[in-house]
Order: structure tokens, then C-alpha cells, then sequence
């Protein structure tokens, strides 16, 4: 396989494309709350960090390509001892993926350094389709290589189990920050086990009691069983944050240099 046959397995930007195409189309129709001049300025602000999580994405493909597949030659992980069918692993490794990626979004809310990173997709007040590329570029070191590395290096992964979860996962990130009303009783019934988009805009509410909950990406499991799960009614729910809530905090620039500057002036 090609390098770049590689990286695009594990690199879902063409399905976070259309799905975004899509849903925002969809957010023009179905949602009246909020003008479209707004919508555009909204999408306008969060366009460059699409660019550069675009460009982010792919560069650390790469890097991922080759520390997994290291890891694979030398045959270092969990999965490499245990004899099981091949699409146990397969769904086993999905799985782990994700609960690593909760973890570690875990460790985002409660590390000091990595949260003046996080918080710049949690700074959004008016959240739709787009927020889901609204993250800070170096962040996407983070997610994409720490703790993928990490998790195909504990359970012993493959590429192709990468590029599934991305497959799987990919949905989920743009579905929960849609801008569309969602019944409670998905909550009620799928909610037992997958993150509904009414469950994560639970983690994007303001106060921090509430922040600081759902941080599953594909199984709400993991914060079912680890403590984490919250829940507050969707009307209930002010988006955000309240050191950024000002026009001013939530331009590009301004989020950008926001890691590095004191945002409380
Ligand atoms: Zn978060
Ligand atoms: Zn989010």
C-alpha cells in the first residue's frame, strides 16, 4: 500500500466534508433561530481552522502511519497474546480506541496546559455543524498522534482498525455539534450506550459542573461506567464558555494566540 492510500484510511476528512455539506444545508432549512448573516459569520470564523485542521490531519497521518506500523513489526500490544477471531479484534479494537480517546479528553479537562488548548472548541456560543473542526491546531497533536499511538500501542492495532473507528467516529463528531433539536427520548433509549448529540452539548454547557461530564465520543459507556455521565435537558443548556463569552473572544485571531495569553483581561 501507498503511503498516501495509508493516510487516507485513517484520515476521515472526505466523510467530515460531506457530512458537513450536508447537516449545515440541513441547519438552513430545519433551524430559523438564527439568521443566516449570523450563520455565515459564524462558519466565516470557524473556516481557517478547518484549513488548518485539514492540513494538521494529514501531516499527522503520517506520522501515525509510521509509529503504527512499528509498533506492528515488532508486534508490541495486548492483542498480539490473546487468540481471538479477527473481527472480535476488529470490534474489540474500536472500542479501546475510544475509551482511550475518552481518557484522554479526560486528561484535557483536568490538565492545566492542555486545557488552554481544549478550550478553544468548547469557547463556542453559537454551535453548529462547523464546531467540529473548531479545535486548536496543535491540539490535533494530541488527539491524532498521542493518543492513537497510545492505543494501537497498548491493544496492539492496526491501521485498518484506525481507519474503522474513524469511519465509525467521524458521524459522531459532526452529528453532536449540529445546530438541529434532537428528541429526548434518543437519549432515553440509544443514549444507554452511544453519545447522542443532546448528551454531548451537555459537555459543551457553560458551567462547569456540567463541562466537566460526557466525555465519550462513541460510547457513553465509558462515562457510565467511569462516573462521568451528566445530564441537563437541552433547553436548559448555555452554550460555551464565560471566559470567552464576548464577540471580541471569538474571532480567529483571538483563539489562535488564546493558549498562550491571559484571557481573563
Ligand atoms: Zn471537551
Ligand atoms: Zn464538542
Amino acid at each position: 500500500m501507498e503511503l498516501v492510500e495509508k493516510v487516507s484510511n485513517i484520515d476521515s476528512n472526505y466523510i467530515a466534508i460531506v457530512l458537513i455539506a450536508l447537516f449545515f444545508s440541513l441547519e438552513q432549512i430545519l433551524n430559523t433561530q438564527l439568521s443566516f448573516l449570523k450563520r455565515k459569520q459564524h462558519l466565516l470564523q470557524n473556516f481557517p481552522f478547518y484549513i488548518l485542521f485539514f492540513v494538521g490531519n494529514f501531516a499527522w497521518a503520517i506520522f501515525v502511519v509510521f509509529s503504527i506500523e512499528w509498533l506492528n513489526e515488532n508486534q508490541i500490544g495486548l492483542f498480539y497474546y490473546i487468540k481471538l477471531p479477527v473481527w472480535i479484534k476488529l470490534i474489540l479494537g474500536v472500542a479501546m480506541i475510544d475509551m482511550v480517546t475518552y481518557w484522554f479528553h479526560r486528561m484535557a479537562h483536568n490538565i492545566h496546559f492542555v486545557w488552554r488548548f481544549h478550550r478553544v472548541h468548547h469557547s463556542d456560543t453559537s454551535m453548529d455543524s462547523s464546531t467540529y473542526f473548531r479545535g486548536h491546531p496543535l491540539e490535533i497533536f494530541f488527539w491524532f498522534g498521542v493518543s492513537n499511538i497510545i492505543a494501537t500501542g497498548i491493544f496492539g492495532l492496526d491501521l485498518i482498525t484506525l481507519g474503522l473507528y474513524y469511519v465509525i467516529a467521524t458521524p459522531f463528531f459532526v452529528i453532536e455539534h449540529v445546530n438541529l433539536k434532537f428528541p429526548s427520548w434518543l437519549d432515553k433509549t440509544l443514549g444507554w450506550v452511544i453519545t447522542t448529540p443532546n448528551l454531548h452539548k451537555v459537555h459543551h454547557d457553560q458551567d462547569e459542573f456540567y463541562t466537566n461530564s460526557n466525555y465519550a465520543d462513541v460510547f457513553i459507556i465509558w462515562d457510565r461506567l467511569f462516573g462521568t455521565f451528566k445530564y441537563k435537558h437541552p433547553n436548559d443548556i448555555k452554550l460555551g464558555l464565560k471566559e470567552f463569552d464576548h464577540p471580541k473572544k471569538q474571532t480567529f485571531w483571538y483563539l489562535l494566540k488564546s493558549p498562550f495569553i491571559n484571557i481573563n483581561k
